[in-house]
């Protein structure tokens, strides 16, 4: 059999249940749209098109007036483009308010922490705020994939420092601002990645919870070692069988909890 591609989240999926992977990556059936799924797709969407406008009019007078109000504009317009999925969620209009709400304070707060580095940046060394905006833009969703692992992924933020280092982000819309495992191991991929593709490791990597704020960590040799030995485990498994029977289910509270369940688990049915 041929090795599949692997990403962070097909790898993470794999070590939360095996046979949520095998519907999800084997048999492909469809996954749910929820709302934290679209609002998410419409948050990363937002940031990425933020770093594409055009501040040639912003002054330091205006500048954290015009990015608040062009961010909300952005969101607006991330928000319409995906009202047919949204729609489909069939969200009471009060639950549909709460979640844009929420969003809008998400990227408010993101735009809060970039106004900081603009303000940083001026301190530095004041110039114009379309080169400050220019020095401080991150290279954006840029796809890493590695032949030698056959694994690739989609890094939110690529940012390039003065002082030579370089830190990678991922966005998150996530409830609690942990790094906890699987974010840490999709971190350590996206270092790989990268080493791979540019020779050396990031100095950190790290998550901008869009409720709380950033938090990075240093890279360590470990995480690297840590993530070829996942992408190893996940070929040596996958490359060699699609059977549903060798890959099993693990049963826990995430496959049905209070407010949902697993996206498979009509088909899956791991309570008979
Ligand atoms: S319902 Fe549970 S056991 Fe079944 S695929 Fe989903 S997570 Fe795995």
């Amino acid at each position: 059999m041929a090795k599949r591609l692997q990403s962070p989240s097909s790898i993470n999926t794999f070590k939360q249940c095996q046979r949520k992977y095998y519907y999800s990556y084997i048999e492909k059936l469809p996954r749910k749209d929820s709302i934290h799924t679209v609002r998410g797709n419409i948050a990363h969407s937002t940031l990425e098109y933020f770093y594409d406008l055009d501040v040639s009019s912003y002054t330091m007078d205006n500048f954290e007036k015009e990015f608040k109000v062009s961010i909300q504009k952005l969101l607006l317009n991330q928000w319409a483009s995906y009202s047919e999925k949204l729609e489909k969620l069939d969200l009471t209009p009060d639950k549909t308010r709460f979640y844009f709400e929420e969003t809008m304070m998400m990227v408010l707060n993101w735009c809060n922490h970039f106004l900081k580095d603009m303000k940083k940046e001026y301190a530095k060394d004041p110039r114009s705020i379309t080169d400050m905006f220019s020095q401080i833009a991150p290279v954006r969703e840029q796809e890493f994939k590695s032949e030698t692992h056959q694994v690739r992924g989609f890094i939110d933020a690529i940012k390039h420092h003065e002082n030579g280092e370089i830190h990678i982000i991922d966005y998150k819309t996530n409830k609690q601002a942990v790094i906890k495992d699987s974010i840490r191991l999709q971190l350590s991929i996206y270092a790989l990645l990268y080493q791979e593709k540019y020779g050396k490791l990031p100095q950190k990597v790290g998550a901008f919870f869009l409720r709380e704020g950033l938090k990075m960590i240093d890279v360590t040799d470990d995480m690297t070692q840590n993530a070829k030995l996942q992408i190893e485990n996940i070929h040596a498994h996958t490359d060699i069988t699609d059977n549903i029977v060798d890959y099993k289910r693990t049963i826990t509270p995430l496959c049905r909890w209070k407010t949902g369940q697993c996206d498979f688990y009509e088909t899956c049915k791991p309570h008979g």
